[in-house]
C-alpha cells in the first residue's frame, strides 16, 4: 500500500511555504515562493499544483492543510487579509480541492501553529491549552479538551486585539491599546522610541537606524539597561494579559511561538513571573508557560498539514 501524505501550505504577506510532510512529522520536499509574485489566488494553486507534479508525491497526497492570515476555518476562505495583495472574500480551501482532488482544510495561521503543536510539538500531553504567536502581531489559539475553538463564525481566539491599554497605540485594526501593540516583534521595536520619547536614554538601541526585535534581545543579554527595560515591561504586560486570559479556558499552559519567544528561557520565566503575580488565586501555580518546539521544524508547513491528520479538523 503506498505511503499517504499530506500537503502543507502557510500562505504569508511576504512569503508562502508548502511542503509534503508525512503523518509524522517529517518534511520530504519544501518550497518558499513570494506571495507577492501571484497577482490572483488561482495562480498560486496552479504553480503548486504544477510543481508537485514532478514530485514522485503527487498521487498520495490525501488532503491538504493551509494556514492563511483572516482565514475562516468554516468557509475555508481567506476574508480581507488587510496585508494580502488578494482582495475581498478568496475560496482558497475550494480552489486546492478542486485543483488536486482532495479534500481541503484552512484555518488561520495560529491555529496552525497550535494544532502542530498538539500532533508535533511541546503539547502533545495536553487538551487545554493556548498556543500565543509573537510575530509581526499576536496571534492566539486556543484548544479546549483537545478541540480547536473556533466560535461561531470562525474567528475565535483574536487576543491580540483585546485592548489592554485605554487610548493606547493605535492598531492596525483601527483601535487603540490592543495587546500585540505591545506583545509582538513590531510591538517591541515600538516600545524604543515610545519609552524613549518619554524618558530620554542612552543605549546603543537609541542610535540604530531600524531596529529589530533580535536587537534589544541580544543587547538585554549585553547588560543594556534600557534593552532590560523594554523586555520587562513587554513581559509585564504580556504575563498580566495571559492572566487575565485563563479565566476563559482554564489552560494548563500557554504555548510561546515564534521569534520572541525562541528568545529562550529567560523570557518565558519572567512572563510567567508576572502571570503569577496577577492571576486569580484558584489559577495560581497551576498553569505553565513552554516555549514551542516546532520552531527548529518546518513549524509553518508542519502546522498547517497537520490539518490533515487532525481527525475532525478541530
Ligand atoms: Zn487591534
Amino acid at each position: 500500500m503506498k505511503e499517504k501524505f499530506a500537503l502543507g501550505v502557510d500562505i504569508g504577506g511576504t512569503t508562502t511555504e508548502f511542503g509534503i510532510c508525512d503523518r509524522n512529522g517529517n518534511v520530504l520536499f519544501e518550497e518558499t515562493v513570494k506571495t507577492t509574485d501571484y497577482p490572483t489566488a488561482n495562480d498560486l494553486v496552479e504553480y503548486i499544483h504544477r510543481k508537485l507534479s514532478d514530485t514522485p508525491y503527487i498521487d498520495q497526497i490525501i488532503g491538504i492543510g493551509i494556514g492563511a492570515p483572516n482565514g475562516n476555518y468554516f468557509s475555508g476562505t481567506i476574508e480581507f487579509a488587510p496585508n494580502l495583495k488578494w482582495k475581498g472574500v478568496i475560496h482558497l480551501a475550494d480552489m486546492f480541492s478542486a485543483k488536486f482532488s482532495t479534500p481541503a482544510t484552512l484555518t488561520n495561521d495560529a491555529n496552525a501553529a497550535a494544532i502542530g503543536e498538539m500532533i508535533y510539538g511541546n503539547a502533545k500531553d495536553l487538551k487545554d491549552f493556548v498556543t500565543i504567536t509573537l510575530g509581526t502581531g499576536l496571534g492566539s489559539g486556543v484548544i479546549v479538551n483537545g478541540d480547536m475553538i473556533y466560535g461561531h463564525d470562525g474567528f475565535a481566539g483574536e487576543y491580540g486585539h483585546i485592548r489592554m491599554i485605554p487610548n493606547g497605540i493605535a492598531c492596525g485594526c483601527g483601535r487603540k491599546g490592543c495587546l500585540e501593540t505591545y506583545c509582538s516583534a513590531t510591538g517591541v521595536v515600538r516600545s524604543i522610541n515610545e519609552l524613549n520619547s518619554e524618558n530620554k536614554r542612552s543605549s546603543p538601541l537609541v542610535e540604530l537606524a531600524s531596529p529589530h526585535a533580535e536587537d534589544v534581545f541580544e543587547w538585554a543579554v549585553k547588560g543594556d539597561s534600557f534593552a532590560e527595560e523594554i523586555i520587562d515591561f513587554t513581559a509585564k504586560t504580556l504575563g498580566s494579559a495571559l492572566a487575565d486570559y485563563a479565566c476563559f479556558s482554564s489552560p494548563k499552559a500557554y504555548v510561546l511561538f515564534g521569534g520572541i519567544a525562541q528568545s529562550g528561557q529567560a523570557f518565558a520565566d519572567r512572563v510567567k513571573g508576572y502571570l503569577e503575580e496577577n492571576i486569580l488565586n484558584i489559577y495560581k501555580d497551576k498553569i505553565e508557560i513552554r516555549i514551542s518546539t516546532l520552531h527548529d521544524k518546518n513549524a509553518a508547513v508542519l502546522g498547517a498539514s497537520s490539518l490533515v491528520w487532525n481527525s475532525n479538523g478541530k
